[in-house]
């Protein structure tokens, strides 16, 4: 199927497939290589601002994701000593002002919707099993290698997007020296069924519980049936990938030993099976295209979660890519080769300050949950007199960005 029109996409993660959908929208053939044989993600929830559901929802999603997703009413910021809400973040008014809904959901949920859209659309080639493994620069475009099995196969390209995850083999041809780094903190993340958590308020609404050295983000996904938990803590354990299990009784001792309020506790003794995934990211700015080749999402900017805004990132990163390849190719030719390396320097120049900005956010946010002593004590008086509305407006330049 390649071709003048074509783009080759590496990797099938959100990005890829948000931006394959966003490319095929503007008349482009794309071809998707996946490594995996199937997309699957493991049991683990994500939080959805108006800035990335409105993108998702322009592709077309909207209605299955919503049959899927939650909204949540609030975020209730809690004290993981007294137990006690210190203020509560009310999500449906800034859903309401952003004019997009902001939804938690199920990582699987999402990306089978992400799917069954790219497999339906007749412009792209979504190839399962299928390793990008390098890629030459000419003057048409790139003429990407891939691996499925044995056979190795080459595909001539107007442009080469690695969308191929924080360890990208794009970015390793591209740009050697950018290597992401260990942050010295480690998320855990587990699912349970929300009718075997004691908490009604941990099924509705997203809870943020911080503690010393330490954070814990609750909410409900799947239509409300499974609560999804992901636990910060520093450690010195640093493989890549996020399915490592890890031993339920070490979180738990972790979490009592520092003192954590039972109702806390509770919800972290509720989940059986515990995934661990050491937290990376990449050095804010950067360089993010070099000729018919540019990185999207976390291959570009993998950050902190803090901000919830990885998967966001990268979804708003999708939408101006097609944007920018879109508007210097409305009906594209052989000829267009030419344009496309100035269309992907416009892409990473829209982007780079917003998400360089995203990244001290998630930077900032992890240091004031993990205060301790007197510094956690004025934080969460300051927090209660600045009140939950005025906290959560503090998020209204991220949650009303528009294409
Ligand atoms: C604990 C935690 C919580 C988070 N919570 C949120 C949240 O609430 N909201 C939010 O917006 N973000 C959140 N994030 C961030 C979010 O998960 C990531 O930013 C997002 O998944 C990145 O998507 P991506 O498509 O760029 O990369 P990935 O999801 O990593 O996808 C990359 C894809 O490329 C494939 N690939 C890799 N190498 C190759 C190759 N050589 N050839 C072919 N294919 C290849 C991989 O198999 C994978 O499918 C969280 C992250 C963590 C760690």
């Amino acid at each position: 199927m390649s071709g003048p029109r074509t783009i080759v996409v590496a990797g099938a993660g959100i990005g890829g497939l948000t931006a394959s959908l966003a490319l095929a929208a503007r008349g482009f053939r794309v071809i998707i290589l996946e490594k995996a044989e199937r997309l699957e993600e493991a049991g683990a929830g994500l939080q959805l601002s108006p800035n990335a559901s409105r993108v998702l929802i322009d592709l077309g999603l909207g209605d299955r994701l919503a049959q899927r997703a939650v909204v949540p009413d609030a975020v209730t910021v809690m004290s993981a000593r007294s137990g006690r809400a210190l203020v509560r973040l009310p999500l449906g008014e800034a859903a309401a002002r952003a004019g997009a809904p902001y939804w938690v959901i199920h990582r699987a949920d999402l990306q089978s919707a992400l799917e069954a859209q790219v497999v339906a659309h007749p412009s792209i080639d979504l190839r399962l099993g299928c390793l990008f493994e390098d890629f030459a620069s000419h003057a048409r475009g790139v003429t990407v290698g891939q691996r499925r099995r044995t056979e190795r196969k080459q595909e001539a390209a107007l442009a080469l997007i690695g969308a191929d995850g924080i360890w990208s083999a794009v970015r390793g041809q591209l740009f050697p020296a950018a290597q992401p780094r260990f942050s010295g903190l480690i998320a855990w993340r587990g699912t349970v069924a929300a009718k075997a958590l004691p908490q009604a308020d941990a099924r509705t609404g997203v809870q943020l519980w911080m503690g010393p050295d330490a954070h814990l983000v609750v909410y409900p996904i799947s239509g409300g049936r499974l609560v999804n938990l992901v636990a910060i803590v520093p450690d010195d354990w640093n493989r890549e990938g996020w399915s490592a299990p890890g031993d339920p009784r070490d979180i738990r001792a972790r979490f009592a030993a520092a003192g954590w309020t039972d109702a806390a506790q509770k919800l972290i003794g509720a989940v059986d099976s515990w995934k661990r995934w050491a937290l990376f990211a990449m050095p804010d700015g950067g360089v993010w295209s070099a000729g018919a080749t540019a990185l999207l999402g976390d291959a570009a900017h993998g950050m902190l979660p803090f901000a919830a805004q990885g998967a966001g990132m990268a979804i708003e990163d999708a939408a101006v890519l097609a944007q920018c390849l879109g508007d210097s190719h409305g009906g594209p030719t052989a000829g267009d080769a030419l344009s496309v390396p100035a269309s992907l320097q416009r892409y990473a120049q829209a982007r780079r300050a917003r998400v360089a900005r995203v990244q001290r956010l998630a930077r900032q946010n992890g240091k004031i949950y993990h205060l301790t002593g007197p510094m956690a004590l004025a934080r969460d008086l300051a927090m209660q007199a600045l009140g939950g509305e005025r906290l959560l407006a503090r998020q209204n330049w991220v949650y009303d960005w528009r294409l």
